[in-house]
């Protein structure tokens, strides 16, 4: 096993489209698919003589991640041209962050294997997306929906050392990202893409190994796959006498392979200067203030107090916070029911049951926490049974009735009074008079087919712990 004696390094960078309606400097719109070239504008196509304009909505976005990311958020940032020939960039340049980003520090937790673990930030910056080629048999064709689409590349420190580190720390900051709305976490559309550079050195070493950035990596099973392949790759060669060159590799999932794209350009390559048709981005103190108080309470911070505070098992607590309309749902119903665990079971159960049997988004409910919170009532104070509640909410996510009113119109009150329960318990008994002499010389199991003929005779609707006490009761004598 030659892998056992060395250490693998993975820094992640993360390109997450912001979502904005329009592009970073145009007002051409940014929605997925479409004819190809359908979403663009004079300056999108890089036409020479216009001039870009910076999307504001897009700067307010980048700021809310450098808060739920723990970053500094500067004052003053700059835009960048960083230059390169590919006809996806009709310009000839990007433009980008490059000297001073928007963002810089912060951190990223997540719960690995073995605990809480936290990778440190070296950066957020935003830049413009670029379009894409499509490669058909006779020529490649461009298509320029996706250029100038505003992105923000999210680049860590070096601290990862597992494939499957780099996973859970990028399902972590997706789910952040997704949370406070800013990106809508696709990795198969490409709205969430990842590069992960790799290098090996052998345990103990203090210095990093030569590192190789792979690409084409849009699922997180490719991701895992793609680092622990490289790093054997990189092993396998150091292990025979040979160097690591630095190099951009693509990922092959077919193959499981990553290969050669280009040897990596130095920054000296792209000519970097400060846009001269963009003033530095200045942001003050009071509008960097305001996005932090905005910021929601973020998914991790919530699942610890469901457990502190509200009581909850772990596992409910994850469950409930991997959708934010979902966890904020269950907070207002929690607020009017005011007990968390019956909230949280019908939420994981029947809720999520119906939510996804008719594709429903949680934001879409049609119920509201008043309405659920007089269920839950229905239901403690005997009104309905298990069975007939289940009944009822189906009928109130469907229609949005009040539930008395579902349990009126589908006749499911429950049956509580003892007089018609007594009459149905004195026909099953002398319907079944060998069963009555059975339990009474001691088969008391007996009940049970006692129980189900009751329930039955009153249509399902006997209260089934009264029937019980009644049962016995009469049994008894
Ligand atoms: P570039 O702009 O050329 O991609 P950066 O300095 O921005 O270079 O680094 C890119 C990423 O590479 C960062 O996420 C960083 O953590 C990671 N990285 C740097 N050195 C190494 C290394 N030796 N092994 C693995 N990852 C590394
Ligand atoms: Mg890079």
């Amino acid at each position: 096993m030659p892998r056992a004696d060395f250490q693998v390094v993975i820094g992640l960078e993360v390109h997450a489209q912001l979502l904005t309606t329009s592009k970073l400097f145009s007002g051409a719109g940014t929605s997925f698919g479409g004819a190809p070239n359908a979403h663009t504008s004079i300056v999108c196509l890089g036409l020479p003589g216009v001039l870009p304009v910076l999307n504001q909505r897009a700067v307010e976005l980048a700021i809310r991640t450098g808060h739920a990311l723990e970053c500094t958020v500067a004052e003053r940032s700059e835009w960048s041209r960083k230059h390169y020939f590919y006809p996806d960039l009709p310009k000839g340049y990007q433009i980008t962050q490059y000297e001073f980003p928007i963002c810089v520090g912060g951190r990223v937790v997540f719960d690995g294997p073995d605990g809480e673990k936290s990778v440190r930030l070296t950066r957020i910056h935003m830049e413009e997306d670029a379009g894409k080629l499509v490669h058909e048999s006779a020529a490649s064709l461009v298509d320029l929906n996706r250029a100038g689409t505003p992105l923000l590349e999210i680049v860590s420190e070096p601290d990862l050392r597992t494939a499957d580190d780099a996973v859970e720390y990028l399902k972590a900051l997706r789910d952040i990202l997704v949370w406070i709305g800013v990106n809508d976490g696709n990795l198969e559309e490409g709205s969430f893409r990842c590069d992960a550079n790799v290098s090996v050195m052998r345990h103990g070493s203090t210095t990093f190994g030569t590192r190789c950035e792979l690409k084409n990596l849009n699922s997180f099973r490719f991701i895992k796959q793609a680092i622990e392949i490289e790093a054997t790759r990189q092993v396998e060669i150091i292990e025979a006498g040979g160097k690591v060159e630095q190099e951009t590799r693509l990922f092959d999932p077919q193959r499981g392979e990553t290969r050669s794209m280009r040897s990596k350009e130095d920054a000296h390559d792209y000519r970097y200067f400060p846009d001269p048709d963009l003033p530095p981005l200045l942001l003050t103190p009071e509008r960097i203030e305001r996005s932090r108080k905005e910021l929601p309470e973020l998914p991790r911070a919530r699942r610890k107090r469901y457990v502190d505070a509200l009581g909850l098992p772990a596992y409910d607590a994850g469950v409930l916070t991997s959708d934010r309309a979902m966890s904020d749902l269950f907070e207002r119903c929690v607020a009017e029911a005011g007990e968390a665990k019956p909230v949280s079971n019908w939420f994981m159960g029947e809720l999520s049951r119906l939510l996804n049997e008719t594709k429903t988004n949680t934001a879409d409910v049609k119920f509201s926490p008043v309405q659920f919170a007089a269920l839950l009532k229905a239901i403690k104070d005997g009104v309905v049974s298990g069975p007939g509640a289940k009944e009822v909410f189906a009928e109130l996510f469907a229609t949005g009735k009040d539930p008395s009113l579902i349990i009126q119109e589908k006749g499911l009150a429950q049956v509580n009074d003892d007089g018609p329960l007594l009459e149905a318990i004195a026909q099953a008994m002398a319907e079944a008079p060998k069963n009555v002499e059975s339990y009474r010389g001691g088969n008391t199991k007996i009940i049970g087919a006692f129980v189900g003929a009751v329930m039955k005779k009153l249509g399902g609707k006997g209260n089934p712990k009264r029937i019980n006490e009644l049962l016995t009761e009469k049994l008894k004598a």
